[in-house]
């Protein structure tokens, strides 16, 4: 239990990765804030699991691409808590296409959700980071964000937009022993890939070394590692947990 008295805050943790990441940080000791914007219900389960787990969970629907929804969601934690240690930036979705058919909407949307949502959460979050001298930042990547990948051009920038950010805001706030590192997951069974078509699946798995899709809870448990001292002398890094698919 080596988070325990430490408040996270995992957002889009409803279901998929962040939802597993939420119950991981609760397993050691942790109290969080369950983000969502839709699955109400979902989040509410979430918190649930974690308060069988003895922590305390809540639940806040904010959009994180619209900064004074992330402003408010760290200001709900620091009501409830009274504190935030671990900022987990976990939100994002897909608007795939291939380059000539991205609608500039679509466009804008991924860059907004993946890659602002991160820094408004990030600007709104540091703060009580920087006044307690210790801090915790973990930006959920991807694989695509460092190799690229035809038909994810716009995941693909805001994801390798999201590594420049977390190098930069390491360098600036390394000083004050918050450490900001991204995991890039690479083919994680959630909904986000629950659509994809059997022969691209077939196509993925075969560049995978250990042959199969990877859990959630296998992302969670190196996020948990980075969350605690276990991690506090890794910072600026990209962590890959894809089963060797990008060697
Ligand atoms: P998912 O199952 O589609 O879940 C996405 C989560 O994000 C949901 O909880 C959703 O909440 C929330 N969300 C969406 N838009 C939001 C917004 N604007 N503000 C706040 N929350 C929002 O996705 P996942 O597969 O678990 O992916 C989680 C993260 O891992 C993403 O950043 C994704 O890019 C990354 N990733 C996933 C894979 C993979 O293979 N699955 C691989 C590499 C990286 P609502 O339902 O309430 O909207």
């Amino acid at each position: 239990m080596y988070l325990n008295g430490k408040v996270a805050i995992v957002t889009g943790s409803s279901r998929g990765i962040g939802r597993s990441i939420a119950l991981a940080l609760a397993q050691q000791g942790a109290d969080i804030l369950v983000n969502y914007t839709k699955g109400e219900t979902e989040a509410k389960a979430v918190a649930n699991e974690i308060e069988a787990l003895g922590r305390k969970g809540i639940i806040f629907k904010a959009d994180v691409s619209i900064a004074e929804e992330a402003v408010n969601m760290v200001a709900a934690a620091m009501e409830h808590f009274g504190r935030l240690d671990i900022l987990v930036n976990n939100a994002g979705i897909t608007r795939d296409n291939l380059i000539p058919r991205i609608k500039d909407e679509d466009w804008d949307l991924v860059l907004s959700v993946n890659l602002k949502g991160a820094f408004n959460c990030i600007k709104a979050a540091v703060r009580p980071m920087l006044k307690a001298r210790w801090g915790r930042i973990i930006n959920i990547t991807s694989v695509i964000g460092v190799f690229g990948n035809p038909g994810q051009a716009n995941y693909a920038a805001s994801k390798a937009g999201l590594i420049g950010l977390t190098k930069s805001v390491a360098k600036e706030v390394g000083s004050r022993n918050i450490t900001v590192n991204a995991v890039a997951p690479g083919f994680i069974s959630t909904d986000m890939t629950e659509g994809l078509s059997e022969e691209t699946k077939k196509k993925l798995l075969a560049g995978i070394p250990l042959g199969r899709l990877g859990g959630p809870e296998e992302v969670a448990s190196v996020v948990a590692f980075l969350a605690g001292e276990s991690g506090s002398y890794i910072t600026g890094q990209v962590i890959m947990v894809d089963g060797g698919m990008a060697m």
